[in-house]
């Protein structure tokens, strides 16, 4: 068998994690296959406990593990359930925790609707953000949105939807259009662009 096989399979796998072009997912096989002790066992184990262990939770979409759903920071009973800060990757959950900032509930859409395809894959979350809200506790809701396009769209579309509620909409005042804005925001801006929220 020609050794360089199952390398590449392992680069292709590699490759399709963020930030891993095709280049650094060979460099990551390779030094796989170079495996002085140890990085393989502790790759497998790790990758296995992520996979058994962590989950998503039901209510917000933040991780939790798996026995524990609602995900600890649903179930903190300190929290404020009249702040629902929205937004789109989990990830963005954990930069806001870590600016300290905001002290409600979350709820993660895992993607945002595409104007041009019409619909896209944050709808079932969209919908479970409606119910949510009808739920009657949430008197304001956050949008902590990135600044493109598509983001722009997800906006519109919750602020339509929650019009008739008497629900406050409110989105991050970000100074400049940035893109990934959360994701390239560190603490002190993530900050200050949720106490400087506007109403839509
Ligand atoms: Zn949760």
């Amino acid at each position: 068998m020609n050794p360089l096989a199952p390398i590449n399979r392992l680069a292709a796998v590699f490759s399709k994690l963020p930030g891993v072009g095709k280049r650094s997912g060979l460099r990551m096989a390779l030094r796989v296959a170079r495996d002085p002790g140890g990085l393989v066992p502790d790759l497998v184990a790790a990758l296995r406990e992520v996979q058994e262990q962590v989950g998503a939770c039901s209510r917000c979409g933040y991780l939790t593990v798996r026995d524990q759903d609602p995900c600890a920071l649903c179930e903190d009973p300190g929290r404020d359930d009249t702040l629902l800060c929205v937004v789109e990757d989990p990830q963005d959950i954990i930069l806001i925790e870590e600016s300290g900032s905001f002290r409600g509930r979350y709820h993660a859409l895992l993607g945002k609707l595409s104007p041009r395809k019409g619909e896209g894959l944050a709808k079932p979350r969209l919908e479970a953000l409606f119910r949510r809200v009808g739920e009657g506790k949430v008197r304001e809701v956050i949008l902590a949105l990135n600044t493109d396009v598509e983001s722009d769209a997800t906006a519109a579309y919750i602020h339509e939807r929650l019009t008739e509620s008497g629900v406050r909409v409110t989105r991050l005042a970000f100074g400049i259009p940035a893109g990934s804005a959360i994701a390239y925001s560190d603490s002190v801006t993530l900050a200050r662009a949720l106490q400087g929220r506007q109403v839509v």
